[in-house]
């Protein structure tokens, strides 16, 4: 028997030789129908009648490593062809996959398969965010090492998103605790310092005292306690890095306005980045008209007026009064609790050289998260009050000119502008001599990358007591993590134990220094890995600048709603910065965002609170109780979780069903933004199942019509049975119309599996002598195969393997006619549907039309 390989092959030649007027028909007749076959067509040349379990398992088993061989295949950037970059968002290497995973990557891959098919050219690639607690604690809880934890659950994980037949790019597979991704998140991190954009200062932070880390605000929960370790946070004073993301601020929240729909999360993004429409200055302080070499920063909502400031207010809590600052003395000593104190430290505007003097308010919340701010009378009754009671002189630097405009005055150079032009032209002054200026809201905080963690990226930086902290050489990159074997999870940064690591040469001045010891928050690392998947293996730069511009933005990113603000957030404010580096050309990284919603698995609760496996649950009278106590039982459904037993195993479901079943289910269940509630038994599973074995019918149908000995002859038919091929020609023009909306537009996959079973009902419905003589069935089939094949690639490989061939025997009746209204559905080789390019299927559509169906 020759492999369908060396067949299709075969066909492809034959199909040529028919367009340039081979001949017509050819004879069926060695084609064998069985009525019980073991095996499939594709192995054995034998059609099997019937869509059983076993046919299934034989079908997937004979098409699983085809499939993955063909469409994992990248060909190389040829710049002329579009391009389409899916990108899911990268997995945490935890060792197991859970059904979100499942979800997520079965959208991506099948929106990679179906733009393949459309003729683009596609990378849907897959990596790790490697870093992380998770493999520290492991290493503290089982005494591995978190680097091998980290290896050989990737290595299983690997396997498992194999199994379910995803197609990623693996040869852009990227790790982000290896040394040659971190090195690349080290340079961008000195990029950053070079910037002006990393900085360090104290800061009150959230400190989890079991982790023994510092964690996000976002990272502690609304009753105070930490999201992973559950403990109660504590707030603590530490010398942090920064990363200025309030510079890019303005810049992040305008440019949403471009962006296409972010389905809901451009409101949250805009929420989260707050009203840029005021600026951060900077102030040197002075006591008794001495310098101290302590600085302040505080925000105003109206920096044009900055001529008429009267103080300089902090909140109570401020780091001044509580950190290692060394006027925390004379801070205190000036408070008195409850009450507006003036204190005897003077702060000057390092843009101005005006002084105020500082003022600790009674009142600790300032707005938005504000601990400090300028206080201007001229523009805030509030302050003026203030001022007033304090005795404090002030100017008034506004006046309001007859026609209602108000102009600046006793404002230096920006007297007599109007106030907007003061506004501009004061803050881009203020950035240039970067003391602050960079126009924000009240809400936004600069980002706290510092962790005193092992596991993640180290902070590329020495700290020299001459020369205070120095960037390491770019030459110098990586600062590789040292071998620690001894974890505690105790008592700060585990780095500092690795004494000859941490020992080192100035860069500058050579003398004796120390490197710096904490580690970046790994949300730094997974900011920039989409570009890094552009240009994988780049040993010279993150990544090569005509690679990114021709992959870049990503068309279509697929992750979590739980990623809407930070991730997003920050991936959006490195694409800013790379841009601002000449590094990109686009600001912007994600063209359009999918945010996928949850699966959720029932759960059943006793008022106590305790979680019951379904087994425990007694569901046979009017409500649900526990099978032994007879207690009621509350029944929800939540995210699945091993705790809540209402998790399910996909490598598990996946035997049980195969991977065309659960990937049709997952799609079909709900739209991709909605959450799935995950009941096998009440809900899709059993209707994705039967349109298989419909659909194996329908081809059955028509194979053994074909098959029968009797030659298709359109002749033949009558005008009702003509006028039958007539309408099922519409009805697959206007599926193809509304499916291919469906895989570009909005993504509403549940819907588009809708239309396709509707469709096969029809054909089913087809009389014996139209599924025998009408080309437009027989087209109908095809097409049908054709749009399917994305979502169920494997039933449909098989299908196309013997329909296909069909299909194009048939071609050569002549009296197909091109409409302008149908939009035939993918342009381009269908690859792993058996080989062929369906480019030469649509070549009977009419080449001209393959013009007009170019990718926009
Ligand atoms: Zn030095």
């Amino acid at each position: 028997m020759a492999s369908a390989w060396r067949r299709l092959g075969f066909y492809v030649c034959f199909l040529k030789s028919k367009l340039n007027g081979g001949p017509d028909i050819i004879s069926r007749g060695r084609r064998v129908i069985p009525g019980c076959a073991r095996g499939i067509y594709s192995a054995t040349g034998t059609w099997t009648k019937e869509y059983t379990l076993q046919t299934r398992k034989d079908v997937e088993n004979w098409w699983h490593k085809r499939i993955k061989e063909e469409t994992s295949k990248i060909s190389e950037a040829d710049k002329s062809k579009p391009k389409f970059y899916v990108l899911s968002m990268f997995p945490y290497p935890s060792g197991k996959l859970h059904m979100g995973h499942v979800r997520v990557y079965t959208i991506s891959d099948t929106i990679a398969r179906f733009q393949k098919m459309r003729g683009m050219q596609v990378i849907n690639p897959m990596g790790w965010d490697a870093f992380g607690l998770p493999a520290e604690n492991a290493a503290i809880e089982r005494n591995l090492h978190p680097e091998s934890w980290t290896q050989s659950n990737i290595k299983h994980m690997r396997k498992q998103l194999d199994r379910l037949g995803l197609c990623f790019s693996w040869d852009r597979e990227i790790t982000t605790c290896l040394p040659d991704y971190y090195k690349w998140t080290q340079y961008l991190f000195i990029k950053l310092y070079e910037a002006g954009l990393a900085y360090q200062k104290e800061a009150l932070v959230n400190w989890d005292p079991v982790d023994q880390t510092v964690l996000a605000n976002e990272q502690v929960d609304e009753h105070g306690c930490s999201w992973r370790s559950g403990a109660k946070v504590e707030q603590k004073y530490l010398r942090q890095w920064f990363i200025k993301t309030t510079a890019y601020a303005k810049a992040m929240q305008d440019a949403l306005a471009d962006l296409p729909e972010w389905y809901g999360i451009k409101g949250m993004q805009a929420h989260w980045i707050g009203d840029c429409v005021g600026c951060h200055l900077d102030f040197t302080l002075k006591v008794d008209g001495h310098v101290t070499g302590e600085k302040l920063t505080a925000y105003t909502a109206t920096p044009e007026a900055i001529y008429g400031t009267s103080h300089v207010a902090i909140s109570p809590s401020h780091r001044l009064l509580h950190g290692h600052s060394s006027l925390k003395e004379t801070f205190r000593k000036a408070l008195v609790p409850g009450q507006d104190c003036l204190t005897p430290v003077t702060a000057v505007n390092m843009l101005t050289q005006r002084e105020a003097p500082v003022v600790i308010l009674a009142k600790a919340d300032f707005e938005g998260s504000l601990d400090s701010k300028i206080g201007i009378p001229s523009t805030s009754p509030e302050d003026a009050s203030l001022a007033q009671t304090l005795g404090l002189p002030y100017s008034e630097v506004i006046e309001t000119l007859p026609d209602g405009t108000e102009r600046l005055r006793n404002s230096a150079e920006f007297t007599g502008m109007n106030r907007q032009d003061a506004f501009l032209a004061l803050t881009q002054k203020a950035r240039r001599k970067r003391v602050g200026g960079d126009v924000t809201s009240d809400k936004l905080k600069d980002w706290l990358v510092s962790r005193q963690r092992y596991w993640g990226t180290p902070i590329p930086m020495v700290h020299c007591p001459a020369c205070g902290p120095v960037p390491v050489p770019l030459q110098d990159l990586p600062v590789t993590l040292p071998h620690i074997t001894a974890f505690t999870g105790k008592g700060g940064s585990p780095l500092a134990t690795a004494s000859d690591w941490v020992n080192c040469a100035c860069p500058r001045c050579r003398g004796a220094a120390k490197r710096e010891t904490d580690t970046m928050d790994t949300f730094v690392d997974s900011a920039w890995y989409y570009f890094r998947y552009t240009d994988p293996q780049n040993a010279h730069s993150p990544f090569n600048a005509a690679l990114a511009d021709y992959w870049m933005p990503v068309d279509l990113y697929i992750g979590g709603k739980e990623h809407a603000v930070m991730h997003l957030f920050y991936a959006r404010f490195f694409s800013h910065f790379c841009h601002d580096q000449n590094m990109v050309k686009h600001r912007e990284p994600f063209h359009k965002l999918l945010a996928q919603g949850l699966i959720k698995g029932q759960t059943f609760r006793l008022p106590s609170g305790q979680y019951l496996q379904r087994e425990e649950v007694d569901l046979t009278g009017s409500v649900p109780v526990h099978a032994n106590t007879k207690e009621t039982v509350e029944v929800t459904w939540e995210k699945m979780s091993k705790s809540k037993h209402n998790g399910v195993d996909p490598q598990e479901v996946v035997g049980r069903y195969g991977i065309d079943t659960i990937r049709l289910y997952i799609l079909f269940a709900a739209p991709p933004e909605k959450d799935i509630l995950w009941d096998v038994k009440a809900d899709a599973l059993p209707g994705v199942l039967r349109w298989q074995q419909r659909l194996w019918a329908l081809v059955t149908r028509f194979i053994e019509a074909r098959a029968s000995g009797t030659l298709p002859r359109p002749q033949v038919l009558s005008n009702e049975e003509r006028a039958e091929g007539r309408k099922l020609w519409e009805h697959k023009n206007s599926v193809i119309s509304e499916v291919t909306a469906h895989f570009t537009e909005d993504f509403s996959l549940n819907s588009a599996i809708s239309q396709l079973m509707g469709f096969s009902n029809a054909l089913l419905q087809a009389s014996q002598r139209v599924v025998l003589h009408s080309p437009e069935f027989e087209d109908a089939v095809c097409a049908l195969t054709v749009m399917a094949a994305p979502m169920a690639p494997h039933i449909t490989s098989e299908l196309w393997a013997d329909v296909g061939i069909l299909y194009r025997h048939g071609r050569a009746y002549p009296f197909f006619s091109y409409q302008p209204h149908c939009v035939p559905p993918y342009e381009g080789s269908v690859s792993h549907l058996g080989g062929f390019s369906f480019a030469i299927i649509l070549c009977c559509f009419g080449v001209s039309l393959l013009s007009k169906l170019r990718v926009t």
